[in-house]
């Protein structure tokens, strides 16, 4: 409706503007076109955060001027490739050399399905570019919700074979969830989702897969919900064999009574949906020297400044287990402090390789440590799964498929007691 009314505008306004030289058709006033609350189909995904200028390229768009109070001071006509720089508190247009009025936040708006390029990547949908307040430029993918999902889908679950494709059934309507319940959420801040693991992976057009698209398009509108909101459906690669517990693994977190952890089997005593995983088992071993040298990063970057610095690592225990196998938390005792990490932030302290390097597999490990002469000299870790283990487990959900369970089963198994059903067409 608003993009109507906006190409309307369009039509009976032509102007030239003054600073570009360049002949435009002006829109004085075009309707403010941020998503409305209503509009829940539509998401927000930041896809750049840069200092750099960027370049834009849509066959032919609409632009929008707003300012900070969210009104609309300019709009006009623009085609082809075109440079998008700071200026100081601003944003400039070029093309061709030429400059357009600056503004904090400019929308770009493409009439046609093509949608556009951001430094030669394509997305579907509208472009909003916005002023950072560290001399940056976030740029803002407003696009229907069922294309962000074709350009998700093969980055979180990969480019699954023939006889998984429920799999991929089972992804959309997960990651449409965990979307929508991101709209709320973020309602008031400038996007909904990052696009890095942060929230969800997202490539754009470049990401999509035709079978993955398919599904995206054979599930539209449909959601897992729990008391009638989307659920967050958070989900890791392998669980190892038992999900985590949203209270043992993310206790700064809000409870959701579907996110309390079972085993990752059709029985309580049968084989893991995901135990053919590489990740299933998994072994690391530390050597203390090394182990020291990587927590005198790890550690004050977790745990900030009151981390003193220290010579020896004394100790190194687990405070407890949870249900699901997975530590509670660990205790680290230096010889110059004791620090306790608790849940799935301990994979960002012990880290297997360096301090910069990959976070740990999961929390699901047992811990063994060898101490000499006040010192802790190796610790060797036996563990399972890869991820934080928080509800789906893909490996297993991709096992599930290939068994023959429906996605609404799959879904059930991993979020148990939620409900299934369309809320868009
Ligand atoms: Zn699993």
């Amino acid at each position: 409706m608003r993009r109507a009314r906006f190409s309307v505008l369009l039509l009976v306004v032509i102007n030239m503007l003054s600073c570009g030289k360049e002949p435009v058709r002006h829109i004085p006033h075009a309707a403010d076109d941020r998503p409305s609350p209503s509009a829940s189909k539509t998401v927000r995904v930041l896809i750049l955060d840069t200092k750099e200028k960027i370049s834009v390229e849509a066959g032919s768009a609409n632009v929008a001027c707003r300012q900070s109070d969210n009104t609309i001071t300019d709009g006009y006509f623009l085609e082809g490739m075109m440079t998008v720089s700071r200026f100081g508190p601003d944003l400039k247009i070029s093309k061709r050399g030429k400059n357009f009025p600056e503004t904090p936040i400019l929308i770009i708006r493409p009439e046609n399905e093509g949608g556009f390029k951001i430094n030669g990547k394509s997305y579907r949908g509208a472009l909003m570019l916005q002023c950072g307040t560290a001399n940056n430029i976030l740029a803002i993918n407003i696009v229907e919700i069922d294309d962000y999902l074709k350009g998700v889908l093969p980055s979180e679950i990969g480019y699954l074979k023939k006889g998984q494709y429920e799999a991929f059934r089972v992804q959309a309507i997960a990651s449409r969830s965990y979307a929508l319940s991101k709209l709320e959420e973020k309602k008031g801040e400038l996007y909904d989702l990052r696009s890095t693991i942060m929230d969800q992976v997202y490539k754009g057009i470049d990401g999509e897969y035709p079978e993955a698209s398919r599904a995206v398009e054979e599930s539209r509108g449909i959601v897992a919900l729990w008391n009638g909101n989307s659920i967050k459906a958070y989900y890791s690669s392998c669980c190892g064999g038992y999900t985590a517990d949203i209270r043992t693994g993310w206790p700064w977190k809000a409870d959701l009574p579907y996110l309390h952890g079972s085993r990752d089997a059709s029985a309580s005593k049968g084989r893991s949906f995901c135990s053919d995983s590489r990740h299933f088992r998994w072994e690391h071993h530390w050597e203390g020297r090394d182990l020291v040298k990587i927590l005198r990063k790890s550690l004050p970057a977790e745990l900030g400044s009151r981390v003193a610095s220290f010579h020896r690592l004394i100790d190194i225990s687990v405070t407890g287990m949870s249900k699901s196998g997975r530590v509670k938390g660990v205790r680290i005792t230096t010889d110059n402090g004791s620090y306790e990490i608790t849940g799935d932030r301990v994979r960002w302290v012990l880290r297997p390789a360096s301090a910069d390097g990959p976070i740990l597999k999961s929390t699901m490990f047992k811990m063994k440590v060898k101490r000499e002469g006040g010192r802790v000299i190796s610790v060797d870790l036996k563990g399972g799964g890869n991820g934080h283990g928080t509800g789906m487990c893909q490996t297993g959900a991709i096992r599930m498929a290939e068994l023959g369970y429906s996605a609404a089963e799959i879904l059930q198994h991993y979020y148990p007691g939620v409900t299934i059903k369309r809320i868009y067409q």
